[in-house]
């Protein structure tokens, strides 16, 4: 299926005769003659000339040159060592602005900094003009960016593989309150950080029919003719290390068609019709639909999927057969993560690779595919497990399915005749669903096809072996393992809050640079009223930068004397950001009625995205929007309170906001929520954290310590029973007045005049059927708040708690992570 592939094209990062460089220089005056330099020759400008933009491209060009040598070199290690490489398989990486990221992992910032000034450049101006890479649309994406950068920065040799989307995820405008879907344009001035690799072209194929070839005295083999096929075009971005050791690839795949042009239908006239195959192709890599879709169904998504789990296998496979004869020792080489079930496919895929195209019998490549995949869950939500109508599936991969019937057939033997599996225990583990107008379940198909499953967080592992594995952990004990998600303290801390990494260093030296587990150095410090003021002062530069943002962008003055409370994340009901907002109502409200009580000042601050086809997470942004026109045009409120919405939450706006946040919300419905990363990246830079019992919040709890979080609301295994039990929300509403106001005024118009029924079934729900524990949780979550108020009056206290947050967050680190997933899953790495 290789289409112009020979071993000796390989890529020419991959190491083969690349020259060895001389070392470069890196003091500034150097830095600042080769930025000149590309300034002159590559974006043919002269200083004086030069545009911000054109200092941001010469400078790019500068760092990537240093890149490089490190990643041919990097590239060269991995290949001649033999060492076990780990590919990443994510439909998703958020990975955000690369420059700063690469400049402060080389360790260049300073340098870099001065070269610029010698020009009248400010570094940081310019680094705020390069486009945030929005190919990823929540949690699971930017996971996979902080997995990327760990592993590069634990010197683990990994690869990461997905889809270069040309518009990534919508970029969100806010219009009369409501959310905006407009495509993102990331690649509109091109991107210095890929490099095309047209050698690394495969095939792949759609539709069409299988038939049976019988030659004598030979098994029977299968052989697809797909009817459709595209060609998947490597790009390659360098993801750099701490202290650039090493430098890994993220090789993400872009659709194009294999005869751009039908010349004879162009000639005879139809000139639209001509380019139909070559947009049909290129539709596939066009743009990146949210996960959480509630109809995620579409063709389009599956034919990503396979799209780029193929081209990654076929990728995979040509590197292996690169240094060994044959594929038997696969699993030995490679580790194959599969981020989800995104790329499940992958599973049927590398099974087709082995036994039609590489000659392998079924039971050798079955043992091949599972001891290469592993596989991480990240949801326990029924609408989001994927599941493909079976005659899609059939239409699209004939080949794919068949297979899928046959790995289905022998996993059912096996728990018949080894467990003794009924047919009700048997339908549950079945790779096909044959209740919903029969589906085949993706996340069946992951599981069974790998050799180890993780969940990622404690709790949220445990709630797997429960809940949507339950009879797959009956048949297979072993398999599910819990691995708890990380952060990169990198981008994180040093490179989102430079104020706090530079007071940790001063206060305890710079070895938490290298380790970051050693930040707990500071703990003791949470005594000392001279670090804790300067801990504050900080926090107060960063939330007047955060104030000033708002100021700009949305004509709203926050005071930064006020507690910033924040909650960012996708807009989602089982995230609660309704919960959220009805808390702030009701204290509107309190403050009007008891204007003469000592009310802590608050900014709530939200943001996050709404999948396009989730209208009742359209109604929350729209709520939220309404809420914070009315409060904050109310002059009885005073600065007491202020609502805002900052428009089209990325990884960029998340850099400003998380070192800006006094208080963390994290106040999903129990059991929700799989761990959490946005809680981390908060506790790090020294918010403290209001939180239900879920998800990786109940390791925060364990290691910043009961005293350090705010802990409130129904654990998950309550909320599972009153779901069982069906309670409504009416009876609380009726015994909570303040909920109840607060609810009336929703739906009676107080935030939506111009449209006073605009809210009415969103609140009506709450009443016939509190599924979310929105009304349940209400109370415990309005106490906890005040708790909080009370708190933020002691200033010595509330510090220090910050303090122990920063202090005791480093295992929260994505290296923590990776070390686990190196020395467990992959056993690859230089501990292996
Ligand atoms: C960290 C992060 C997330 C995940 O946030 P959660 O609060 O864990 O859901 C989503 N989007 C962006 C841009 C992030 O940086």
């Amino acid at each position: 299926m290789m289409a112009d592939m020979t071993n000796e094209v390989d890529s020419a990062l991959d190491g083969t005769g690349a020259p060895t460089p001389a070392p470069r220089k890196n003091d500034p005056e150097t830095l600042a003659r080769q930025i000149v330099e590309k300034l002159t020759y590559s974006v043919g400008k002269t200083p004086a000339e030069a545009r911000r933009y054109d200092w941001l491209e010469a400078t790019t060009l500068v760092i990537r040159d240093r890149i490089i040598d490190q990643w041919m070199e990097s590239s060269q290690r991995a290949k001649t060592s033999g060492e076990k490489r780990v590919c990443y398989l994510s439909m998703e990486f958020l990975i955000g602005r690369l420059l700063r990221d690469a400049i402060n992992n080389l360790n260049l910032t300073e340098p870099i900094r001065e070269a610029l000034s010698r020009y009248g450049v400010d570094l940081d101006l310019v680094e705020l003009l390069e486009p945030d890479a929005a190919l990823g649309n929540g949690g699971l994406g930017r996971l996979a960016a902080c997995f990327m950068e760990s592993m590069a920065s634990t010197d683990i040799p990994g690869f990461g593989y997905g889809i270069r989307y040309v518009h990534g995820f919508f970029r969100q405008e806010i219009a009369d309150g409501a959310q905006v879907e407009l495509p993102e344009t990331w690649l509109a001035h091109g991107n210095p950080w890929e490099f095309e690799r047209r050698e690394l072209a495969y095939e792949i194929g759609f539709g069409g029919k299988v038939t049976t070839i019988q030659e004598p005295g030979r098994p029977a083999r299968q052989v697809w003719r797909p009817a459709e096929r595209v060609l998947a075009v490597a790009y390659d971005t360098p993801i750099v290390g701490w202290r650039g050791r090493r430098v890994n690839t993220l090789r993400l795949w872009s659709a194009q068609p294999l005869d751009p042009i039908l010349l004879d239908a162009f000639n005879s006239g139809d000139h639209i019709g001509a380019l139909v195959e070559s947009n049909k192709a290129e539709a596939i890599t066009r743009i990146l639909y949210p996960a959480d879709s509630h109809q995620a169904g579409q063709e389009l998504r599956l034919r990503q999927e396979y799209f780029f789990s193929s081209a990654s296998l076929q990728d995979i496979i040509r590197r292996h057969l690169h240094a060994n004869e044959n594929l038997s020792n696969l699993a030995d080489k490679f580790s194959i993560q599969l981020n989800d079930t995104h790329p499940a496919v992958s599973v049927a895929e590398l099974m087709r690779l082995l036994i039609d195209v590489h000659g392998h019998e079924w039971a050798e490549a079955w043992e091949i595919t599972r001891n290469t995949f592993s596989y991480t869950n990240h949801t326990l939500l029924p609408e989001a497990l994927e599941h493909w109508p079976i005659h899609l599936f059939e239409r699209l991969l004939p080949r794919q399915m068949q297979i899928i019937y046959a790995i289905n057939a022998g996993v059912i033997r096996e728990a018949a005749q080894e467990k003794g599996f009924d047919d009700s225990k048997i339908a549950a583990i079945s790779l096909i669903d044959e209740g919903n107008g029969r589906r085949v379940r993706m996340g069946q198909l992951a599981f069974v096809g790998s050799h180890a499953v993780n969940g990622v967080s404690a709790l949220h592992t445990e709630l797997m072996k429960e809940t949507v594995f339950h009879h797959l952990h009956l048949l297979y004990p072993d398999r599910i393992e819990n691995k708890t998600n990380g952060v990169t303290p990198r981008r994180w801390l040093m490179q989102a809050n430079p104020g706090l990494t530079d007071l940790v260093t001063d206060a305890i030296g710079p070895a938490f640079l290298d380790d970051i587990e050693k930040i707990a150095d500071l703990d003791p410090l949470a005594d000392d009223a001279a670090f804790r003021e300067r801990f504050a002062a900080v926090k107060r530069r960063n939330k007047e930068q955060l104030a000033n943002l708002i100021g700009e962008r949305m004509a709203t003055q926050v005071d930064p004397g006020a507690i910033f409370d924040i909650q960012v994340k996708r807009i989602h009901e089982y995230k609660r950001q309704f919960l959220n907002i009805i808390e702030a109502i009701a204290l509107y409200d309190q403050i009007r009625s008891h204007p003469e009580r000592d009310w802590t000042p608050r900014v709530k601050i939200f943001a996050g995205k709404a999948a396009p086809s989730y209208a009742q997470a359209k109604q929350i942004i729209h709520l939220a929007n309404d809420v914070a026109r009315t409060i904050n045009s109310d002059p009885a409120v005073r600065d007491l309170l202020k609502v805002v919405f900052i428009p089209n939450y990325n990884v960029s706006l998340a850099e400003i906001i998380m070192p800006a946040a006094d208080l963390s919300e994290q106040i999903s419905t129990a059991g929700l929520e799989a761990s959490g990363t946005g809680n981390m990246k908060f506790a790090m830079n020294g918010a403290l954290t209001i939180g239900t019992l879920d998800g990786a919040n109940v390791e925060m709890l364990e290691h910043v310590g009961e005293d350090n979080i705010f802990i409130f609301g129904l654990t998950a295994e309550e909320v599972a029973q009153r779901r069982r039990e069906a309670h409504s929300g009416r009876s609380i509403i009726a015994e909570l007045p303040l909920l109840r106001e607060a609810l009336d005024a929703i739906s009676s118009g107080v935030f939506s005049p111009e449209d006073p029924a605009r809210y009415h079934d969103l609140v009506s729900n709450l009443y016939n059927n509190d599924w979310w524990m929105t009304c349940a949780d209400f109370q415990a979550y309005w106490d906890t708040q005040r708790r909080l108020d009370a708190l933020w009056q002691d200033q010595d206290e509330w510090q220090a708690k910050a303090v122990h947050n920063t202090a005791r967050m480093g295992w929260f680190s994505s290296d923590r992570s990776i070390r686990e997933y190196a020395r467990d899953i992959w056993k690859a790495g230089p501990d292996a």
